[in-house]
């Protein structure tokens, strides 16, 4: 079974999420965390929460995805900027606990002008304070396009974060194709050699989830603009050949695509429509 979501708006919480989910034929789904500018978080409805857990009991759920502010930044300069980012990071772990065994996926940050090494430091040490023995949420670092100063834009540059994490097993990472892509993996022409090069690097087994998205550039463009799948530089036969993937298609993917609700539930019956049971 392809196990597969799409990203939701949070604003109608976590019930309204996975009756939206199971509409459109999903079987798990990401959202932001809180809103990206002003960081701001609703209320925990937990009465909400218990209805959705209860609701999805029985509808063979992957894990979701909760997705953290992209506009933090774990490896600014700035000291308070990045203790925003571990208070916020810390706020939103403590929430996922009511959801047991969800993922938190995040974009490890921008070095701006320090250099990978120290930008790696910081989100290294952010990690280290954060993590909890006793804690169910797996965080997810993102593989990145390589916009500007992005970490997590090469296999080593997320390698050199996880390897220095204590908690190793509350950590994985999340590949977005997109991203991947635009940094410069092959993944149309290439694929089993790339996932030979993440093996190699960062071990298949750390691979937790995909954000399955198509690209509006080329291999190497070090953009990041998202398109519907299909539609783009990945093409079709290249994203039936990753849901299809001996290494992959166990795994959960998550639509990034740019889409109305209605173009998800399209794609997903698309995807469902090639996975090869
Ligand atoms: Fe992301
Ligand atoms: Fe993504
Ligand atoms: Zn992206």
């Amino acid at each position: 079974m392809l196990n597969i979501g799409a990203h939701l708006s949070a604003s109608k919480g976590f019930l309204h999420m996975g009756k939206e989910a199971v509409s459109i034929n999903a079987n798990t789904f990401q959202f932001f965390t809180r809103n990206p500018r002003g960081f701001k978080a609703k209320d925990i409805d937990m009465k909400d929460i218990e209805r959705f857990l209860e609701y999805i009991q029985d509808k063979g759920f992957a894990p979701i995805v909760a997705h953290a502010p992209y506009t933090l930044n774990p490896c600014s300069a700035d000291k308070h900027i990045r203790e925003l980012a571990q208070m916020i990071m810390e706020d939103d772990l403590k929430r996922m606990e009511l959801i047991p065994h969800s993922y938190y996926n995040l974009h490890p940050g921008s070095h701006v002008k320090q250099g990978v090494d120290i930008g790696t430091n910081y989100i290294v040490d952010l990690l280290n304070k954060i993590l909890y023995p006793q804690q169910t949420t797996t965080i997810l670092l993102e593989t990145m396009a390589g916009k500007g100063s992005e970490i997590g834009r090469s296999f080593e540059e997320i390698k050199a974060i996880l390897s220095r994490v204590e908690l190793s097993d509350k950590v994985g990472v999340c590949l977005d194709t997109c991203h991947v892509n635009d940094g410069g993996y092959d993944i149309v022409k290439d694929l089993d050699g790339v996932l030979t090069d993440f093996d190699r690097v960062i071990g298949l087994d750390n691979l937790k989830a995909i954000h399955l998205n198509d690209s509006k550039n080329p291999l190497e463009s070090h953009k990041d603009r998202h398109e519907t799948i299909g539609n783009g530089y990945i093409g079709l036969t290249a994203i039936t050949n990753i849901i299809n993937h001996p290494q992959l298609r166990h795994l959960p993917f998550l639509l990034e695509t740019p889409n109305d609700i209605q173009g998800y539930a399209k794609e997903i019956e698309l995807l469902k429509g090639l996975y090869k049971e």
